[in-house]
């Protein structure tokens, strides 16, 4: 049996389902939360809290103050610092508690690091805001045979889902196709609120905490989905999609795995610009230039949208969906930049 402080997780040993067992699962754990953003950030407080021994947290971006609002692990000081989020998030997760081994990773998920990212950990939990992760983690998870727990959150409204490949429904059951670049609306077109992001987190957690446990039987593969605005909830069995699978769970198709989908960015040569190429299809530019507008100042005519997205940086869209982010050379960031505003 794993050891561990009796006393200071006597209450949620006194919790019957997990027990003292539970707890020595929940030392031996190894999770990987990808991304450290509103949802990473209450999943890892979360796990930390509870006593799971391992918690690798992956995260490209560094925190701003307009994250305050959602972003439960960040202060004022850690948007004064600049630190990347990876790196303030184990600052603190570490004053938490010390008996968790806290391994922070700053990188951009991609098919060339997922295998070293997410290889060793027990569960993969949802903390991104990009579909191309998204979608890496769930062909890793296929791949591996590893349980993972997806969310999302924008506006008030949440989802979240455990996928236990080979038995439960896998994203692209539910997604047969990743939309196309400026399709989806994003936190920053779209908005959120900080509650909405707080639940998805936790429940997001408790799903991490059972699979650790062997307790994920009867909430596996059921998306719970909420409307905190409308204050409805609500679960969907996807077992009739998990009936047939997908080409990825069934077929052991892995297309972001192997590269034949998602692009990496690029460097411009001689510029101070980064160039993000499309994760699939083409871009609607009439409604990127409209969702834009409510994040910075736009310009726009058939073959480009412009925006000035963040000091100093300007955003180019083409109709193919390739962006050009000028005002940095750090690839990392760039495609930070597009995930955010264009949303591939
Ligand atoms: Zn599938």
């Amino acid at each position: 049996m794993q050891a561990f402080d009796p006393e200071r997780y006597s209450r949620q040993i006194r919790f019957a389902p997990l027990g003292a067992d539970g707890q020595a699962r929940l030392a031996a754990g190894r999770v990987a939360v990808v991304g450290c953003g509103a949802l990473g950030s209450v999943v890892a407080l979360a796990l930390v809290r509870a006593g799971v021994g391992f918690v690798r947290v992956i995260d490209r971006d560094v925190p701003e103050l307009s994250n305050l609002p959602r972003q439960a692990l960040f202060d004022e000081a850690d948007v004064a610092a600049g630190l990347p989020k990876a790196v303030a998030a184990a600052v603190h997760l570490r004053a938490i508690n010390s008996a968790v081994t806290i391994e922070p990773v700053v990188a951009d998920l991609a098919a060339a690091n997922v295998g070293d990212l997410l290889a060793a950990c027990d569960v993969v939990v949802d903390g991104t805001d990009n579909f191309e992760a998204r979608f890496l983690v769930n062909e890793f998870c296929c791949r591996a045979a590893r349980p993972w727990v997806h969310g999302g959150a924008i506006g008030a409204e949440g989802r979240v889902l455990t996928i236990v490949p080979g038995r439960t429904a896998c994203l692209r059951c539910l997604v047969p196709d990743p939309p196309a670049p400026g399709m989806l609306p994003t936190c920053e077109t779209a908005g959120i609120i900080g509650p909405a992001a707080l639940v998805v987190g936790a429940v997001e957690a408790a799903e991490a905490i059972k699979v650790l446990v062997g307790a994920h039987d009867k909430t596996a593969g059921r998306m719970l989905v909420c409307d905190l605005w409308e204050h409805v909830w609500r679960t969907i069995d996807l077992s009739v999609l998990a009936a047939t699978g997908c080409p990825t769970c069934r077929g052991g198709d892995f297309p972001w795995l192997d590269g034949r989908l998602g692009g990496r960015p690029t460097t411009l040569c001689g510029r101070d610009a980064v160039q993000v190429m499309p994760a699939a299809g083409g871009v609607d530019l009439a409604a990127l230039a409209t969702r834009l507008a409510t994040a910075g100042r736009v310009s726009a005519n058939a073959w480009i949208v412009r925006a000035c997205v963040e000091p100093g940086i300007e955003i180019a869209v083409f109709a193919d969906g390739r962006a050009i982010v000028s005002g940095t050379r750090d690839e990392a960031r760039a495609r930070g930049i597009v995930a955010k505003y264009i949303g591939a």
